[in-house]
């Protein structure tokens, strides 16, 4: 035994075991032509060291719970990094490596790790940042140490992953509301493998499918079946975790596409047999798709018809300029047809300009002026620039405290740079200065928008937002105005990394 081990071993006897905990989040659109520096991490939650308790104690988060078991188990935590940034392009070398530094730096010694990673992150030079970061945990903390990995149910997990992890928990529920639960899962596993009741061992299934699960809704469908199935069999005690992830489209890498990962004690032959089992179900159901998408001419239409209405507002969900999918968020042609409709007592979020938003600035408060919106990162889809004149309502420096229940809902802090509310006709518009969905009512409420008494809200998200606008909205409607993630932009000649033959790029 090593000085340095038995050093460790001592500290143990005395007190209690050391986590790792952390997390990084990232899921990389690799059509996108942005790339995701450390300057976007920065832009959405970067915390080292110190700052993690604070923000993040006493939240319904992954990190939340983590903070919690610990105070249960009396474990020690080590916390070197809280890491987010929005959905974007490919993560640059340098900053992949800088947050691998952060997040390893205090490795050494730790008896476990319970950290929180996104599942389909993709970095310059490197397809599977997740199995790296989970190798190399490996390598510090040694073949026995349990190393326990809650996920985006969006994952493209791999096998690296899985062969690194001990286990892989991803959530359950699209909107993702359970990070929580399944960190709590998670701790009590760990706890149960430190006292050396468990061997936890994980093994993963796939198929040749892009695309699957009905993009991983869990209302209903073949998602919610799995998953229900998944819940049953942790319940009899005949799996310790089965994950179920559709994976994330819009990644053109070899591992792309939905999973599963069952982790079980010691032997996997009968985890294996789960595994492969529920992927000849994704396989068989790969076509189901709950969702009718329409056009923007058929939406604004039915958002006139309704305009006179009080109380609940018609929500349009702008699928294709959906940033949470790593779309650019400055499309302007939903918006631009709202207004030439005169829409009256409407809402849209958002449009991301950083340089619109100064401009507004400039104008201030209460005054009116020319002001051009979006469409500067890809005019050729979702719409060039909008000019429009406007009155200048609020200003903010972007922070909001969630209502929940998504993300870090119920109570956390969230910034989304200097954003301004502006009026054009009836309609009032949001202006921010980062890339970022419609997934909390606060978002509106922060610049002064009442969402409740709205006729109409434009919002640029895939689904994350019925979690809170679903509840209040008369009726949802899924919309395409042309962004980079919408049908026309979409293509099979766009994959070249993707594995071959796969669904639905190839007849098989
Ligand atoms: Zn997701």
């Amino acid at each position: 035994m090593t000085p340095l081990l038995a050093f460790f071993r001592i500290r143990r006897l005395f007190m209690g075991y050391r986590i790792l905990i952390g997390e990084i989040e990232h899921e990389a659109n690799t059509f996108s032509k942005v790339p995701t520096t450390l300057e976007r991490f920065r832009a959405g939650a970067l915390l080292l060291d110190d700052e993690i308790p604070s923000a993040r104690r006493g939240t319904r988060t992954a990190l939340g719970a983590a903070f919690e078991a610990a105070e249960k188990f009396g474990w020690t935590l080590s916390h070197p990094l809280a890491a987010s940034a929005t959905p974007g392009g490919v993560v640059t070398k340098e900053t992949f490596e800088q947050l691998c530094a952060w997040f390893l730096a205090d490795a050494e010694g730790c008896d476990g790790a319970l950290i929180n990673l996104h599942g389909a992150m993709v970095a310059e030079g490197c397809e599977d940042p997740e199995g790296e970061v989970l190798a190399r945990l490996r390598t510090v903390l040694g073949p026995g140490a349990p190393i326990v990995v809650t996920l985006d149910l969006h994952a493209n997990v791999t096998e690296k992953m899985a062969a690194n992890a001990s286990a892989l928990i991803a959530v359950r529920t699209y909107p993702h509301i359970d990070y929580y639960e399944r960190a709590w899962q998670g701790a009590e596993l760990m706890d149960r493998a430190l006292r050396g009741e468990i061997r936890p061992h994980t093994v993963i299934a796939k198929r040749p499918m892009l695309r699957g699960l009905n993009y991983g809704r869990t209302q209903s469908g073949p998602m919610r079946e799995l998953l229900e199935r998944g819940d049953a069999l942790e319940a009899s005690g005949k799996a310790l975790v089965v994950s179920v992830c559709a994976g994330f489209t819009r990644s053109d890498i070899y591992d792309v596409g939905p999973s599963v990962t069952v982790t079980a004690d010691g032997n996997t032959t009968e985890a294996k047999r789960i595994a492969e089992e529920f992927m000849d179900y994704a396989w068989e159901t790969r076509e189901f798709n709950s969702d009718t998408i329409i056009s923007i001419a058929e939406a604004v239409e039915r958002a006139k018809a309704g305009e006179g209405s009080v109380g609940k507002p018609l929500v349009l969900a702008d699928d294709s300029d959906n940033t949470g999918g790593g779309a650019y968020g400055d499309g302007t042609n939903l918006l631009r047809a709202m207004i030439a409709a005169d829409l009256q007592n409407a809402a849209f979020h958002a449009i991301f300009d950083p340089a619109a938003v100064q401009d507004g600035i400039a104008i201030g408060v209460g005054s009116k002026g020319r002001i051009t919106l979006g469409g500067k990162h890809a005019p050729e889809m979702g719409g060039g620039p909008l000019e429009v004149e406007a009155l200048i309502v609020s200003i903010t420096d972007g922070h909001f405290r969630c209502n929940g229940p998504s993300f870090l809902g119920g109570g956390a802090w969230r910034s989304f740079g200097p954003s301004l509310m502006l009026r054009v006709g009836g309609i009032e518009v949001v202006v921010m200065s980062t890339r970022e969905q419609a997934v909390d009512l606060a978002q509106l409420i922060s610049v002064g928008i009442d969402p409740f008494h709205c006729a109409t809200i434009a919002l640029k998200s895939s689904h994350h937002f019925r979690a809170a606008f679903e509840p209040i909205a008369r009726e949802v409607i899924m919309v395409d105005s042309g962004g980079m993630i919408g049908s026309a932009a979409s293509s099979k000649a766009q994959y070249h990394h993707v594995r071959r033959p796969i669904w639905p790029l190839d007849n098989i």
